[in-house]
């Protein structure tokens, strides 16, 4: 089984989506500084702007930033 190594780590708690240089460099989550953090992830929303349609709309959607559609899981 091959995986090909992601460019961002999903916090397990926020889902937001952690550049993998800052995870590996801070060990947590800048958002809301969970270490848990997994490689194990789908899917991309991006809000760019606290009024977007979006913020709100998924519990976890709270402000801008990016986060995974789906985390865990195997
Ligand atoms: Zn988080």
């Amino acid at each position: 089984m091959t995986r090909r190594r992601k460019l961002f780590l999903a916090c397990l708690s926020c889902r937001a989506l952690v550049p993998r240089k800052v995870a590996e460099e801070a060990g947590r989550c800048p958002n809301c500084g969970s270490t848990d953090l997994t490689e194990n992830w789908e899917g991309a929303i991006i809000i760019l702007k606290e009024e977007s349609e979006l913020v709100g709309k998924l519990e976890y959607l709270k402000k801008p930033g990016r986060y995974a559609v789906e985390v865990g899981g195997e």
